[in-house]
């Protein structure tokens, strides 16, 4: 009992360390992706503030293009000067011109100059099919440490026109978001060299930093990388955090306050139990069988019964049922059966009378159920009883091969095995055949389907059927009335139990009632005696 007091607690206390840190782990992840969120948002912002000025450059530059196309064909001595004059018309045209066949014939930064178009932007000329493309270079001829955007459009006639615009405009917006938010940026257009802030002053990315973002103008080819500090990422998410804070010492103050009310209702309820035990607040009620072939009682089932210091009853399928959840059916049945003990000291019973035991999953997969039961079996074997362990189709669910083991070492002492409420449960018929079972006992359930003496009830009949071709004794459980208990003895029922033939009684009236009913049939009980409401019988 100790061990699963133990046990108890550590899980309290496992469930209250739960339930304090839940809210703080939830609002620390959700801070986390609020925050991831939040920097996307402001990359986005950026990125797309910097392809708005990109996109306004490009529409200055292909409408220079554009005018400088007119002057197309005409001798550079014609057209140098405008050309100069377009050059210093915006402050980012680093030089605008013609050209022939990729051939510079005309610029304004060098006037008739001739040179190649590569020259000019110190690499080969892009693999272009198209009549307008613009590119980011790494410098020009005339200013090669600094980047620069090629604006070139071609006709087909083999003429063409160009602008190159300085990156420097770019780049010191970058700087300046660089410097505001620390992000780095980097700038293409078409397949070009990527126009970016110096690579040295960028932080190296760390473990929070979220994916870079890649997004792109959608008039013109640019593409636009940007990508955040680890740094801001911490930042944020410590002020959502922050802001999550209250909120989650609250939820956690009242999960652990809900918690320990539930933890102290459910000790208490243990505590309860073990008071009552110690108290001896606890009876053993027996309900008579009665052997329909041989015509008298069989044995009796075993029942817990609780009445509490001021009178009151607790119902056994309540305390049961709480105690199975509590861990505390194992040290209740021990008590159950030092009590049937104490109680069959001053019994005489006919020999084979069979003391039914009502026996919970949880003991029957405990490793020390055969040793208590043989125990048991000891102390009561002055009686020469048969004792019938009472199984729910549940408790042979789980560990079935080694519950099977056990029962059929049991069985072998001479002890029997009754499945009961059988049809309740979700068990498989295979499991009929899988263990070593003697008794079924049909719950009261299916015998109430019983409406006349010559009715059908497929159900109950196909229950029956099915024993009698598992060779397993049929008991009828709940039997209330003598028309169900004659329909039974037609359909080949060998045992009955219910308040028909005996409720169940304490222990100070069961020898006498043994005594006195042990040999009346059930369909004559009326005429013998009649019960109280506590389920005792009184004779008459
Ligand atoms: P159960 O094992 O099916 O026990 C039969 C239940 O049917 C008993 O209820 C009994 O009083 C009731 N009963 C018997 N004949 C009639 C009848 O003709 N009409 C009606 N309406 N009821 C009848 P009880 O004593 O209230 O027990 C309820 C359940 O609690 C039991 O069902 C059993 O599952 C559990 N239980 C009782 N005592 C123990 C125990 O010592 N150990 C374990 N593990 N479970 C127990
Ligand atoms: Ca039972
Ligand atoms: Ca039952």
């Amino acid at each position: 009992m100790r061990s699963v007091l133990k046990n108890t607690r550590l899980k309290g206390a496992l469930l209250l360390l739960a339930a304090a840190l839940l809210p703080l782990i939830l609002s620390v992840a959700f801070s986390l992706f609020q925050a991831q969120k939040t920097v996307q948002r402001q990359l986005q912002a950026n990125a797309s503030i910097l392809i708005n000025q990109a996109d306004s450059i490009s529409d200055e530059a292909w409408n220079m293009v554009s005018r400088i196309r007119q002057l197309e064909g005409q001798p550079c001595e014609a057209i140098e000067q405008q050309l100069q004059r377009y050059g210093t018309l915006y402050a980012y045209f680093r030089s605008v011109g013609v050209t022939s066949a990729d051939l510079i014939t005309c610029s304004s930064a060098y006037g008739g100059e001739q040179a190649k178009l590569e020259t000019m932007i110190r690499q080969p000329l892009p693999a272009m099919n198209k009549a307008w493309w613009s590119f980011s270079v790494a410098g020009t001829y005339g200013v090669p440490d600094r980047p620069a955007v090629l604006f070139y459009r071609r006709t087909p006639t083999g003429y063409g026109s160009y602008a190159v615009v300085e990156a420097q405009y770019l780049m010191d917006f970058m700087r300046a978001i660089y410097e505001q938010r620390g992000y780095q940026i980097s700038m293409q257009f078409g397949d070009g060299y990527p126009i970016s802030t110096q690579s040295g002053e960028i932080q190296a990315p760390s473990y929070l930093s979220p994916a870079p973002l890649k997004t792109q103008s959608t008039r013109y080819p640019i593409h636009v990388t940007v990508k955040s500090t680890g740094s801001e990422i911490a930042d944020v998410w410590w002020q959502t955090f922050l802001t999550f804070l209250p909120m989650a010492l609250i939820l956690a103050v009242m999960l652990v306050g809900l918690l320990v009310t539930w933890l102290k209702r459910r000790m208490s309820f243990a505590d309860d139990m073990r008071r009552a035990i110690a108290h001896g607040e606890f009876a053993v009620w027996y309900q008579p069988v009665y052997n329909i072939e041989l015509g008298c009682c069989a044995g009796a089932e075993a029942l817990m019964r609780w009445q509490r210091p001021n009178g009151e009853w607790v119902r056994p399928d309540v305390f049961i049922d709480a105690a199975e959840r509590e861990g505390m059916i194992i040290p209740l049945t021990h008590h159950l059966l030092d009590l049937i003990a104490r109680d069959a000291k001053n019994w005489t019973v006919p020999p084979g009378f069979h003391l039914g035991i009502n026996v919970a999953a949880e003991h029957l997969q405990h490793p020390d159920f055969v040793s208590d039961i043989r125990d048991f079996a000891v102390r009561i074997a002055h009686l020469n009883a048969t004792i019938t362990l009472e199984l729910t189709e549940r408790s042979l669910i789980q560990d079935g091969e080694e519950v099977a083991k056990r029962l059929a070492l049991l069985q072998q002492e001479g002890m029997r095995i009754a499945i009961d409420d059988f049809g309740t449960g979700h068990c498989a018929l295979s499991y009929l055949e899988q263990f070593p079972l003697d008794y079924l006992k049909i719950d009261k359930g299916f015998v109430n389907t019983i409406e006349s003496e010559h009715g059908e009830t497929p159900v109950l009949e196909a229950i029956i059927s099915l024993s009698h071709r598992l060779k397993l004794e049929v008991l009828a459980e709940g039997v209330e009335s003598a028309m169900q208990y004659r329909w039974l003895r037609e359909h080949g029922v060998s045992f009955i139990q219910g308040y028909l033939y005996a409720r169940p009684m304490p222990n100070a009236d069961l020898m006498r009632w043994m005594t006195s009913y042990g040999h009346v049939a059930p369909d004559d009980m009326s005429l013998h005696g009649s019960t109280n409401r506590a389920g005792i019988v009184i004779n008459t």
